[in-house]
Parts: C-alpha cells; structure tokens; sequence
C-alpha cells in the first residue's frame, strides 16, 4: 500500500516481494501470463539490419527461457553499444552537436510502460527506460532530470559524442544551414529526406509473455530538446498481451500523430491479419497528405507477423524474426 492507502505500482509490477506484499499465492519474478492466453511458441523481432545481431543476442536466452524482457532489454542494449551512427552513442547529433537518446520498454502481463526522452551522458538507454518502469510510478522521464535519474539508478555519465558524430556535426555547422525541422510539413508533397532510424525488438518468452521495446538517438541536427516517437507509448512501440507487438521507425515527428503501434495492435485484436493491419496502419498516414519515410513492423502473439513502409523508396527497410527454426530476415516493400 502506499501513503495514499492505494496499491503501489512496485507492489504491483516489480517482482515476487511485492506480490506476496498484496497476498497473492506463489508469486513468481513477474506476474504471469493469464492463463486464459495460450502460451505460444517463443520469437524475437528486431527491425532494420540490426535485426540479425540483435536477433542472435536474445535467442539463445529464449531458448534458455529467459524473460522477454531481459531479452528485448540485452538486444536493444547491443546494438545501443554498437557505436553505429543511427542508434545509440556516438550518432545523429542534434542543432548543436550533442548526441541525445529516446527509449522505451513495455511489459505485456502488467501493461506496463518505462520511457526516456532526450536523456543526455547515458549510452543504455534501453535500461534507463527499465528503471523508470520498475522502480517508479512515473512512464516518461526526460532531459536532464533522466540523466540525474539514470545517475541515481546507478549509470556512469559519458559522453555521447564520436570521432564520427563530431565530424558529422562539423561538416553540417560548416554549411550554416539552419536545421531542417523548421522546414515547411511534409503534406501534399515530400519534404527534404531527414535521416534517423529506430531498432525495435519484439520478444515471446516460453511461458509467454510479451515484450516491446525500442531505442534510438533519433533525427538529425534535431533542434535540442526535441523527443520523437519512440518514447511514446503506442506511437515508437506498444504491446498487447492478448494480442501482439508493434515497433515503428521513422519520422517520428508525423508517425507519433497517428499512434501507429497502437493502432495496428487494435486492428489485430479486430480480426486483421498482420500484413493487412500494417499496410492500413501506414495508410492512413498517407491518406491524411503525409509524405514522409516511415515505417512498422508487427507481429501476433501466434507468431505471424507483417510490415509496412511508406517512402524510403531507396532504402531498404526489413525486419527480423528469429524462432526455433531460424531467422528470417523480411524486406519490407
Ligand atoms: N522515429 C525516430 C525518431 O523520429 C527515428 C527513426 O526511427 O528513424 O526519433
């Protein structure tokens, strides 16, 4: 109970002490999967080319029946190390040169939801946004006050800057152009390409239950304090236990209006195949005059999955899904 006589969301979301705090019978690490929801055979989906990397991270623990969200947390951790310039440290610097991150974890069984937005001089993101769902009540944590969360959470302070982002950034000021995020909204017809990219991973454990989670340092030369859609519950990634997962990549600014992830959840749980609910999703994006690059990937419960972009007519977005039998990486068209 907290000091308001209610349920605290630790008792509630954090583990075997809080549950047998509120008398619930052989409490296990997490509340489980209802029973009524068939367990499934276990997955792990990760988008872009990360996938297959990211896929052989969380694999092996599903065989060795982890918790999906140890699994989305350590393959959304390594391609945050990867030193790759689209996600994580030492990348896609903002108005003035520094490398910030948004993230954001969701547990299926609780629904549950734990976000960074903007956090500065923190590399795991991912685990960041973990923090923020199990050891409090809040969902969205950003700027300054995550990293000083972070540091209470017990993450060094680095920095986020590269050879590679400071170089980026130096050519770009070079130019004097002022940032594209004051151009003009990309509807009726494309606006100039802005270059970002998200992983999202989407893991089923074997007793079944369901974990999104998605990270990224998201657009380029952003002017500073801008937080995009990936730590936004139901636009960067959402999850149903009852239903399935979603992650989205893109422009974040234009995908999070639609609430993407969440919209596609809702038209599975309605009946629609994924491939189907995906493309309508993406859709109605285009159908509102949006000409964005943008993209999401879904996959149900039972493991059928689809994808959908719209844009990147040379960029080849794809996704990854690694069960029992392999991994498959699927180009999205
Ligand atoms: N959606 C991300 C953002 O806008 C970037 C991306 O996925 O391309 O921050």
């Amino acid at each position: 109970m907290n000091d308001k006589g209610g349920i605290s969301r630790r008792a509630f979301g954090a583990g075997a002490a809080g549950l047998a705090a509120l008398g619930v019978a052989g409490a296990s690490e997490r509340p489980a999967r209802p029973k009524i929801i068939p367990a499934g055979k276990p997955f792990i989906l990760t988008t872009w080319d990360f996938g297959p990397g990211a896929n052989a991270v969380g694999w092996p623990m599903l065989a060795a029946d982890a918790s999906a969200l140890d699994v989305v947390e350590k393959a959304i951790n390594h391609v945050e190390l990867l030193g790759d310039y689209w996600v994580g440290a030492g990348g896609v610097p903002n108005e003035v040169g520094e490398t910030t991150l948004d993230a954001m974890i969701m547990w299926g069984p609780t629904h549950d939801a734990g976000a960074v937005g903007c956090l500065k001089r923190v590399k795991r993101a991912i685990s960041v946004a973990r923090k923020v769902m199990e050891e409090t009540q809040h969902s969205l944590i950003v700027g300054d006050d995550a990293t000083r969360f972070a540091a209470r959470m017990g993450f060094a302070e680095t920095s986020l800057t590269s050879v590679v982002s400071q170089q980026a950034w130096d050519k770009w000021a070079a130019k004097g152009e002022r940032t594209n995020a004051f151009d003009p909204e990309p509807i009726g017809k494309k606006g100039e390409p802005v270059s970002h990219d998200t992983v999202g991973s989407i893991a089923l454990d074997a007793a079944g239950n369901l974990c999104v989670g998605c990270s990224t340092n998201g657009r380029e030369f952003k002017i500073p304090g801008r937080v995009g859609d990936s730590p936004i519950i139901g636009a960067g990634a959402y999850c149903d236990q009852a239903v399935g997962a979603a992650v989205a990549t893109g422009n974040g600014d234009v995908m999070m209006r639609f609430l993407p992830t969440y919209h596609v959840v809702e038209l599975m749980r309605s009946g629609m195949e994924p491939q189907a609910a995906a493309e309508a999703t993406i859709r109605r994006i285009e159908d509102a005059g949006y000409r964005i690059d943008g993209g999401i990937a879904v996959i149900r419960r039972d493991g059928a999955h689809g994808g959908a972009k719209t844009g990147w007519k040379d960029t080849p977005f794809s996704y990854s899904v690694q069960t029992a039998a392999g991994n498959v990486k699927i180009p999205v068209s």
